[in-house]
């Protein structure tokens, strides 16, 4: 692989070496970098002559590939067959008509799959990655395809390395390299160099693009993007697109195969039985049985379930809801129960400082989010503000345990890069006069960054009287580690107990509670370990967060019940504050069980836990086991669970839940990979509608089958009872069949796929797991809609014949009447189960108004055009024939509507007996 010019030729010269055996300071002296990363300036410099960080792109299946595949196809060869057969006939319009048609069937199959996979395209994008990096000082967020060499980026659990890194520092970091090397197990990472001809697995001065960091914090610097990685080495592209499969979609290929080989066989016996029983020349009877095959076999179902998916999965990605593995689309619409998280999901993870709790008083905190600026007030002095050194030590302390960092965004504003938690610490500390400048100038010689499973997180500053831990985190993991407590005479026993009960009050108000500590560590300290922490440290004090409720949430999760879906709020936080915050929000009723924290349920053995799932619904101070242990209960249950997660550890119960879910904004890309669907927004309400959207997309796919099954059904009874019969033409030729098929596929049952959400979608229970696609109901629908539509079209033909008219004539008839009952019943099946005409819904879909209006010109140029009078034998009908089709679509509207209305009566009377 040859490197590239410009920047970092200088680079090019020390090539007889890998960057792991290189120092970490030659390493950024040769790309010409340092600690604080490069400048903006620079960066997009680099930009212009490396090239973007991204891998090449599949070559896209060619279009002419693409078209081919649209004739293999059971029915394609058949007609071919017949193309064929006619053609040795001297046959030649019908030849020519159903070459026509079958290439017109490959031109709509070609485009319609082309839709859906733009439509998928389109999500990749929506997923591409960021990364953490270093600009002219400072963290920032940006796409992954804008590093360049010489970037310092940022390494935090579950984050995906995002080009090949040199390890620059390294605490704990440990990267699982499975997508490289296979090794599932982390490897421990470091920043000593280590020997040049080390293998792959061996680089532990590395990180190599497209592993993941499963545990601790690092830093890494650029040393290949793009291409001239070693995922790009090994010639890994970017897969174009989600293959277009699931479970349902592979259900009706296989169904429409079987039925496809049922049908041909048959034909082939009722090709025996008209030239042996009825005497038929063979050729002619072949004809005829070749239009039993076309007009039986549903040949554009595949297609209309393909694409009603994918227009499933862009209206939820219109919403924010990204799917990542396509059968989530049918999982969603089936879902019993939502686990959800509590922090940002239903929150608006936008959190505020309002209260501190020292030793000697309590503090009230004013302002905005995370506006610097708010009156700080000793509880019973509202008007003076404070100037307390005890209170600015705190939040010093608080501050400098953080990594999050405000910026500057694109309008001027201040945006948090990181951890909201953090990011109201921060501005706790601004608002005290404590700012930026004067954090940055206190030097951090170590880090252990936070994690929910251990419930804090610590520095080693150089502080002016010497070194020092700051610690802070969950108050009872910070309080079991504390001896002394800060107070205005010097430091004093900590008495747990009326903390205890400081903390309750804090968060029975659902206020979130962070405590801050210190101790002094002896000079030369420059490592901190966990064992550095755990025990005598000086309390400084808590912290009350208050996190509002996002917009939306509440009505979301009443939408949920009305749905027959339970939520589980699922939280690392304080149970109380849990509680109060579900309360709030009507999560949880006054009959609903305590909440569940996570020592009790350490407790439970799995029996227990299965009965704990039905009567809880807030489990607190939860760990990303506990999570795992709850959904494997549910499921147990026979419970169809949504999970939503975004650390690198709820990967596991994000892959076991039926749909996992995870956080746009701030879930790990672990957390992404391991689950169906991303949040764009974190937002909970999204997850309602997404599951809305699932319910309406099984919706559509059932209509679909609904609408298709009997038009193959009346045709192909109008064939075999006109062979019965003896006749000595059938009532509709084959390639009259070919043109209705056709005709209707792209019109009406396309349509369908647009078809909106049904009034009741959220009112009715979850779908159960196993149920088939159509109950026994809507397939006796099929049955008695295929017997209706092919005898009125039976009828109107020998009426016509009787009248005197001619074939043609009657022929034509026969079709228009066929057209207009398929026109009506699309009608019909847009609401599944109720009335049609009730609610507007019969103005709802645009898409079905213009199929209808489409369908009518087109079925005049079928009638009239003299050309179409050649190619299909049709002939100009009069107005009376007009009328008999208006009946008869009429009639067999009222019919079905009707049966739907009694139907339902039945059923109410049923249920209510
Ligand atoms: P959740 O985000 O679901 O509330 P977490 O496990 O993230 O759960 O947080 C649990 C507790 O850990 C919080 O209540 C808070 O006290 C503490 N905590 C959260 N984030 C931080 C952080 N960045 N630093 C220190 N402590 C934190
Ligand atoms: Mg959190």
């Amino acid at each position: 692989m040859t490197r590239r010019s410009g920047a970092t030729t200088e680079a090019a010269s020390f090539e007889d070496r890998g960057w792991h055996a290189w120092d970490v300071d030659e390493a950024l002296a040769a790309l010409r970098s340092d600690w604080s990363g490069l400048t903006t300036e620079e960066a997009r410099r680099r930009l212009g002559t490396d090239g973007p960080n991204v891998l090449p792109e599949e070559p896209p299946v060619p279009a002419w590939r693409r078209f081919a595949r649209q004739f293999a196809n059971l029915l394609i060869y058949v007609l071919l067959a017949a193309a064929a057969l006619t053609a040795t006939f001297g046959d030649w319009i019908e030849t020519g008509v159903i070459l026509a048609v079958v290439l017109l069937n490959a031109v709509i199959g070609y485009v319609q799959e082309g839709r859906a996979e733009a439509a998928l395209a389109s999500l990749r994008d929506m997923l591409a990655l960021d990364a953490t990096v270093l600009r002219d000082g400072r963290r920032r967020e940006i796409p992954a395809a804008e590093l360049v060499r010489g970037d310092v980026v940022v390494l935090e659990p579950g984050d995906k390395v995002p080009a090949d890194v040199r390890v620059v520092a390294a605490h704990d970091l440990r990267v699982e390299e499975a997508a490289l090397t296979g090794e599932s197990v982390p490897i421990d990472k470091h920043r000593e160099a280590v020997a040049d001809d080390a293998a792959l697995g061996d680089r532990r001065s590395m990180a190599f693009s497209g592993t993941t960091v499963a545990a601790g914090a690092g830093r890494g610097l650029v040393v290949a993007t793009g291409q001239d990685t070693e995922v790009g080495r090994i010639g890994q592209m970017v897969a174009r697109v989600t293959t277009l499969r699931t479970p349902f979609l592979e259900m009706i290929d296989r169904f429409s195969r079987t039925l496809a080989y049922v049908i041909t066989g048959a034909s082939a016996a009722l090709f025996a039985f008209g030239v042996l029983v009825r005497g038929y020349p063979a050729n002619e009877a072949f004809l005829m049985v070749i239009g039993l095959a076309v007009a039986a076999i549903p040949e554009g179902l595949p297609a209309i379930i393909t694409i009603t998916l994918a227009l499933g999965v862009q209206r939820m990605a219109r919403r924010q809801a990204i799917v990542r593995r396509l059968p989530a689309v049918e999982t969603l619409g089936s879902v019993t129960t939502i686990c959800t998280d509590k922090t940002g999901t239903l929150t608006r993870n936008e959190m505020t400082v309002r209260a501190v709790r020292t030793a000697d008083a309590t503090f009230s905190v004013e302002g905005e989010g995370y506006d610097p600026h708010g009156a700080v007030t000793r509880e019973g002095e509202p008007d003076v503000d404070v100037d307390d050194p005890d209170l600015r030590f705190l939040a010093r302390i608080g501050a400098l345990c953080s990594v999050a960092e405000f910026r500057t965004d694109e309008h001027g504003g201040r945006a948090l890069s990181g951890d909201p938690t953090e990011g109201a610490v921060l501005t706790l500390a601004h608002k005290l006069g404590v700012d930026q400048e004067h954090l940055d100038a206190v030097p951090r010689l170590d880090l252990l960054p936070f994690e929910s499973a251990r419930g804090y997180a610590a520095s080693l500053i150089a502080d002016e009287d010497g070194p020092r831990i700051a610690v802070k985190g969950a108050p009872e993991r910070v309080l079991d580690r504390c001896s002394h407590v800060r107070t205005a005479f010097g430091d004093a026993v900590l008495e747990r107990e009326r903390w205890e009960h400081v903390l309750d009050d804090l968060a029975s108000q659902a206020y979130r509670v962070l405590a801050v500590a210190t101790k002094a560590v002896p000079a030369g300290t420059d490592r901190l370990r966990h064992a550095d922490v755990a025990s005598g440290l000086t309390l400084l004090g808590v912290l009350a967060l208050m996190d509002p409720p996002r917009q939306g949430v509440k009505e979301a999760l009443a939408a949920c019940h009305r749905a027959g879906i339970r939520v589980l709020m699922i939280t690392g936080d304080h149970a109380r504050t849990a509680g109060a915050i579900a309360s709030q929000l009507g999560l949880r009723g006054p009959d609903d069980g305590a909440v569940l924290a996570g020592p009790e349920l350490e407790e439970m053995d799995d029996e227990a836990l299965d009965e704990a799932v039905l009567r809880h619904t807030v489990f607190a101070r939860s760990s990303p086991e506990h999570k795992l242990r709850i959904l494997q209960a549910l499921q147990r249950h026979g419970e169809v669970a949504a999970m939503t997660g975004d650390g690198v550890n709820d990967a596991p119960a994000l892959k076991r839940a039926d749909v996992g879910i995870a956080m746009g904004l701030k879930g790990s890309e672990a957390a992404k990979d391991a689950s169906e669907m991303v949040l764009g927004d974190d937002d909970f309400t999204t997850i309602t509608q997404a599951v809305a959207e699932g319910r309406t997309t099984y919706d559509n796919l059932k209509k679909a089958i609904l609408f298709i099954l009997p038009t193959n059904g009346a045709e192909a009874l109008v064939v075999t009872a006109g062979i019965l019969a003896a006749v000595t033409a059938l009532p509709i030729t084959t390639v009259q069949i070919l043109w209705v098929n056709m005709v209707t596929a792209v019109t009406l049952a396309l349509a369908l796929a647009f078809e909106p959400a049904e009034s009741d979608v959220m009112a009715r229970p979850p779908r159960a797991r196993n149920a088939p696609i159509l109950s026994r109901y809507l397939v006796g629908r099929i049955a008695y809609v295929s017997v209706l539509l092919g005898g009125a079209t039976l009828l109107a033909y020998f009426l016509a014949l009787q009248r005197g008219f001619d074939v043609n004539y009657a022929r034509t008839l026969a079709v228009n009447v066929l057209v207009a009952g398929e026109v009506v019943y699309m009608v019909n099946v847009r609401v599944l189960t109720g009335s049609a005409l009730l609610g507007g819904r019969l103005l709802a879909n645009p898409a079905a108004l213009a199929s209808v209006a489409v369908l009518v010109v087109v079925q005049a140029v079928f009638t009239y055009a003299p050309p179409f009078q050649r190619w299909f034998g049709t002939a100009p009908l009069g107005a009376g024939a007009w009328a008999w089709v208006a009946v008869a679509g009429l009639a067999l509207f009222a019919v079905v509507e009707i049966e739907k209305v009694v139907t339902q009566r039945l059923q109410a009377r049923r249920a209510t007996r």
